[in-house]
């Protein structure tokens, strides 16, 4: 199968060092690293509240760390380490750097008001940074890619799960991001539906776009992960290749997770 969109955009690194977050007396983030560079995909596996979506929400900028700092593609989000002497990017320049990576929902949220068509196109064209007219032929060509040019005129609720968070992919893609979030892409779906969204995302994965992805999916993991990564109660407790991490499990609460799967 041929590679998904080739990036426009040049692949970017995320550096994420000694990375804490509080919501309120709950101490979520405890103090984690991780180094990804340019079009590396990283899987996160971890059971459920040990900090994933929050930390890939620090990675898009949605959560700010109390302590630590997060960098991406150069950008610094965070508490300024010592001795660095870059400044920390302006709300302005968040939302800026929001638009370049991709981020795609385990619930899908696109609009209901719109159909696939203009959900894929609205981000690139209300921001002026396209014609409405170039955005709907784009967004018409990445619904084509995900193998719904037949559904480019349907609202959601005439979609399946699968159909909305494949237009979901192809809207993250609209910005030409040269880094992709996916937090647990088919964890909401039937079972039946599940293969044709990991076919375009292992697809998106040969494109060489930077990616990060949240999800219980082993055997997909082994089969895209260039490094896994393994959360527990806020900190990554071990990350390497699949061999290092999934195949000979050197930590307890991996083997633990692994045999529960
Ligand atoms: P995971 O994605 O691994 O299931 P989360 O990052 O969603 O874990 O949550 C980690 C912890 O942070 C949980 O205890 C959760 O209840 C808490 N949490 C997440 N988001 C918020 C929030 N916006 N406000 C308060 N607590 C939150
Ligand atoms: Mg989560």
């Amino acid at each position: 199968m041929t590679a998904l969109a080739a990036p426009t955009t040049d692949p970017v690194s995320v550096e994420i060092v000694d990375v804490h977050k509080w919501f309120g007396r709950n101490h979520v983030l405890r103090g984690v690293d991780l180094s990804i560079a340019p079009g590396q995909v990283t899987v996160i596996l971890g059971p459920s509240g040990s900090g994933k979506s929050t930390l890939l929400r620090t990675i898009n900028h949605l959560e700010r760390p109390e302590i630590g700092h997060v960098d991406v593609g150069g950008e610094l989000i965070g508490v300024r380490p010592h001795g660095d002497r870059r400044k920390e990017l302006p709300e302005r320049e968040i939302l800026a750097q929001r638009r370049r990576i991709g981020f795609v929902f385990q619930q899908f949220n696109l609009f209901p008001n719109l159909t696939a068509v203009e959900n894929v196109a609205v981000g690139p064209y209300a921001t002026g940074r396209e014609s409405r007219e170039s955005a709907v032929e784009r967004a018409r060509e990445l619904l084509t890619q995900v193998g719904l040019s037949a559904k480019a005129d349907a609202y959601p609720r005439q979609l399946s799960g699968g159909q909305q968070q494949r237009v979901a992919i192809a809207r993250a893609l609209a910005s030409r991001p040269g880094l992709l979030l996916f937090d647990e892409p088919t964890s909401a779906l039937d079972p039946e539906l599940v293969r044709d969204v990991l076919d375009v995302i292992r697809r998106l994965v040969d494109s060489g776009t930077t990616m990060v992805i949240v999800t219980h999916e082993i055997a997909f993991a082994r089969d895209v992960a260039d490094l896994v990564c393994f959360m527990d109660d806020g900190v990554i407790v071990d990350n390497g290749s699949v061999a290092d991490v999934l195949d000979d499990p050197r930590h307890p609460r991996v083997r633990e997770f692994l045999t529960r799967m």
